[in-house]
Formats: C-alpha cells, structure tokens, sequence
C-alpha cells in the first residue's frame, strides 16, 4: 500500500521535473559589435547560452571580413588594392554581398552605391568630427563612385576596384547580411522563434513563445523613445533607415549619414525614414538606404515590381505602407 502511495506521487513528479528540465526557454544576448549594439534573442529547450556565444563568433567573423576598417578584411584588401588590375580572393560571403549590392544600384539607378567609401570620409562620418567637406572635396569624391567599376569574379572568387582611389563602403548592407547569416546559424541549431536585432536591422524568425507573431516598432525619428507605428512579423526582416540615426549640425543645419552619390550631399528626398520588410534581409538592408535617397514616390513602383513591402515616414508626418502590409502594420 505504502509503496503505491509512493508510486503513485513521484511518476507525475518525474513526469513535471522532466517537463520542467525540457521546457523551452528564452535567452538573451547583448553586446557591441559592427558599430552597434546587438540583441538577439532566442526560445529554445537546447543550450541557448551555446547557440547565442556561436552566432557572437559568427558576426564577428563575418565583421572581420567585410569592415573596411578591420585591417587585412576582404574589403580593406579591395580598396588597398583600388585600381592596380589585380583581381583580390575574397571569400563567398563578399562576392554575394558585392553582387546583391550591384543589382539593388541598378535597380535604383544608383541611388544604391557601395563605392561611396570617399565621399563618407569626406564627410567624416565614421569620425568622432564629422563636417561639411568643401565643394572639391564632394567633387572628387563623386568622381570615383560608380558601382559599375566593382568588377567580381564569382568563379574564382575575387574581385577588384577598376580605378585607382576609389573604396567601397559595405555600412547600407553589411548588417542585412549579418542579420541573414545569424538567421541561417540560427535554423541549423534548429531554432525556431527568435528576434535578432543588429542596430536597427531586425530579423523575426518565426512566432513568440506565446504562439503569437513577433510585433517590432518602427522608431520615431522625431521623439526618441517613441514609435510611429508597430509591425506584426513571422520569417522577416524589418530595416529602417533614417535620418536620425546618424548627424551633426553645423551653422544650425543638420546633415545625416545617408548620402545621395549623384549630389554628394545627404539625400534629400523629403523622408524622415524608411522601413522596408522582407524575407531576405540582405536586400532589406540595400532597398533602405536606396529608398530613403529616392523618396516614396520614385521607390514604390520599384519596390513594387520587386514584391517588396514598405512603410516611409516623410518628413511632414505622413506615414505611406505597401499594399500588403495594411494588416500587419498598425500606427500609432
Ligand atoms: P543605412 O543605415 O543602412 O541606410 O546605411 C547608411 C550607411 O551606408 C552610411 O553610414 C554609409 O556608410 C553608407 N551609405 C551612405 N549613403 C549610401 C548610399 N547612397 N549607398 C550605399 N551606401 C551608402
Ligand atoms: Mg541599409
């Protein structure tokens, strides 16, 4: 009888302990890397503590190849080299970046460029004193962006910079990319719910713990700790670019870090910012730099044909949303 009673209280104690020790758990992830501060967050029954330390190592690899600041990267290498014929082995991850940057400028007529390395120093903006660079400064800057002069070699791969003095500048993609390889990492763990946040660039890899959709705001570029409206999201990416991520003011005007490579000026296309939402965060990254320099009305029938969603904020409070994201896309 006693051992009955014992019986029957440990198996529903062994059934909850078990339950308890497999249930699935969230982990979080915070640190500075690719110029920003990094979230990531993941729901899982495994290790997520291991997972989380391997997608750190996997973004400051892929950092360390494609800054154009990291001594020896792929992209060092390619503007060190600028214009001396000689074709740089790069890795894999650099010819796909190099070849989705190429069609998001041809797609835009350009309004995507990575070869705007020298106008972005001209503008000091990868300086603790950024400021306004003379008119030949710009002048000779514009000279030598054309995103038609990166020639790549996907069979061998490598690639070149065609003109002496000319430099790529990766900071409108890289972190899309990033934000897609850590999404990869993260599927061959066999995660499957997780937010990951590189500055801004957001990934929702499938739903919440809750079962429901992952819900990201869009910040507002005018009150900093406000949004302008919320997103539902499931297997996306979500990049913002906007005009109040990066500036300085001078003579009482502000100047921000997104710069139209046909002016040579920051791009001013009458938006605050530009959120763009789709699976491949790669293009997401490339489609928000591009769009903010066009606007909302040159960006919507290209975004459209490429079957990729927005939201723009313009500058006089007017919120514009794709078609497709009327229903999961809320303001406020
Ligand atoms: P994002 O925040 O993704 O819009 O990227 C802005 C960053 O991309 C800047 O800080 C520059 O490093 C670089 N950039 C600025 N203007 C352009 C442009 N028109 N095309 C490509 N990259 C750009
Ligand atoms: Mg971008």
């Amino acid at each position: 009888m006693k051992k009955r009673i014992i019986f029957i209280i440990a198996i529903p104690l062994l059934v909850c302990l078990i339950w308890y020790l497999q249930r699935e758990r969230t982990y979080t992830s915070n640190f500075f890397a690719l110029d920003t501060s990094i979230e990531l967050k993941i729901n899982t029954t495994s290790d997520g503590n291991k997972i989380l330390q391997k997608c750190e190592a996997r973004i400051r690899e892929l950092e360390n190849i494609l800054s154009a600041t990291v001594e020896n990267s792929d992209v060092w290498q390619l503007n060190k080299n600028a214009g001396n014929g000689q074709s740089i082995p790069v890795h894999a991850e650099t010819i796909y970046v190099l070849e989705t940057a190429a069609n998001v400028s041809k797609l835009t007529d350009g309004a995507f460029d990575i070869t705007v390395g020298n106008l972005v120093d001209a503008w000091g903006f990868r300086t603790d004193n950024p400021s306004v660079p003379s008119e030949s400064e710009i002048e000779s800057a514009i000279n030598l962006i054309n995103y038609k002069d990166v020639f790549v070699d996907e069979e061998n791969s490598a690639a070149k910079l065609i003109y002496p003095n000319q430099k790529i500048d990766l900071g409108g993609i890289a972190k899309g990319f990033i934000a897609d390889e850590t999404v990869s990492l993260l599927k061959s763990e066999n995660i499957n719910s997780a937010l990951i946040n590189l500055g801004g660039n957001t990934y929702a890899v499938g739903k919440r713990i809750d079962g429901k959709e992952w819900t990201v705001g869009i910040q507002s570029p005018i009150e900093s700790n406000s949004i302008i409206g919320k997103l539902k999201l499931t297997d996306k990416a979500a990049v913002t670019s906007g005009d109040y991520q990066r500036y300085f003011e001078e003579n009482g005007i502000r100047y921000h870090h997104i710069l139209n490579p046909h002016t040579g000026y920051p791009a001013e296309s009458g938006l605050h910012s530009v959120t763009i939402v789709t699976e491949n965060s790669t293009l997401a990254d490339a489609f928000s730099t591009a769009c903010f320099v066009m606007g909302t009305k040159k960006s919507l029938p290209i975004l459209n044909s490429a079957g990729i969603d927005a939201v723009f904020y313009d500058t006089d409070g007017k919120i514009t949303a794709t078609d497709n994201l009327k229903s999961t896309f809320e303001t406020n």
